[in-house]
């Protein structure tokens, strides 16, 4: 996977499509730890469109719609999260509120220009509770996110990208149910023959880490980041 130049002095990392994009099913199950029954079929736009009436489990109920991955098509690397936030379920757009803001400035330092990436969650449908009005993030359960990797899947056999996991949800999903990202974040593990991932903080753990310790997670966060730079930079 190579860098294909740079754009404002940031690198691109996206390029021409890599000989294995057409994988078959059998081969893309491998690359998440944790098993899919079904991948559905079609290039990105086709995903995008069939997964607006997804209804495998029952979050698409009370959520205002489905929010899908979003960015370059031909991305080399892909970030994943955990699940839309409210922000995200109203515009229909990954990270676009506080922690998405966050993200953009943690991809600025580390000079990566988020229009070449593919943002992504485990998760495509919002979860909350109901506090008078308010709709409060809630974490989707085993069975949810069970019933929606196949979405993720397939991102994943389309685009054969490497993969950033941000939060415990989305580096359980890539790595097993027992990895850590305190103890294992900014390292590289191989998913596939041409597949390679590693994992960070989540930028919504960021913000929610006391101000006394915020700086310094934060810088963590930039640094990992830096790692697909460097990665793209040694591919020549
Ligand atoms: S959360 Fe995922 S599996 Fe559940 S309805 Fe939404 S898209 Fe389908």
């Amino acid at each position: 996977m190579r860098a294909t130049g740079t754009v404002r002095g940031k690198y691109r990392v996206h390029g021409p499509p890599p000989r294995t994009r057409s994988r078959e099913h059998t081969t893309v199950q491998t690359l998440l730890a944790k098993p899919v029954t079904q991948i559905p079929d079609g290039d990105l736009a086709t995903l995008r469109r069939k997964a607006r009436d997804c209804h495998a489990c029952p979050l698409w109920k009370r959520a205002t719609q489905t929010v899908f991955g979003a960015g370059a098509d031909d991305a080399r690397v892909m970030l994943i999260g955990e699940q839309p936030g409210l922000q995200e379920d109203v515009q229909g757009l990954p990270f676009v509120g506080p922690a998405g803001r966050l993200l953009d400035r943690a991809l600025d330092e580390a000079h990566l220009d988020r229009t070449t990436l593919y943002l992504t969650n485990t998760v495509k449908h919002f979860k909350y509770e109901l506090r008078g009005k308010a709709r409060l993030h809630k974490r989707a359960n085993a069975a949810e996110q069970a019933a929606c990797r196949m979405w993720l899947a397939a991102e994943v056999a389309r685009l054969q990208p490497r993969v950033v996991a941000l939060g415990a949800m989305a580096a359980q999903t890539l790595f097993g149910s027992t990895f850590s990202i305190t103890r294992e974040r900014g390292r590289w593990h191989r998913l596939g023959p041409d597949t390679e991932g590693f994992a960070t903080w989540h930028p919504s753990a960021v913000l929610r880490t006391p101000d006394e310790q915020r700086a310094r997670v934060y810088r963590q966060l930039v640094q990992d980041l830096s790692e697909i730079v460097k990665r793209i930079a040694a591919d020549g």
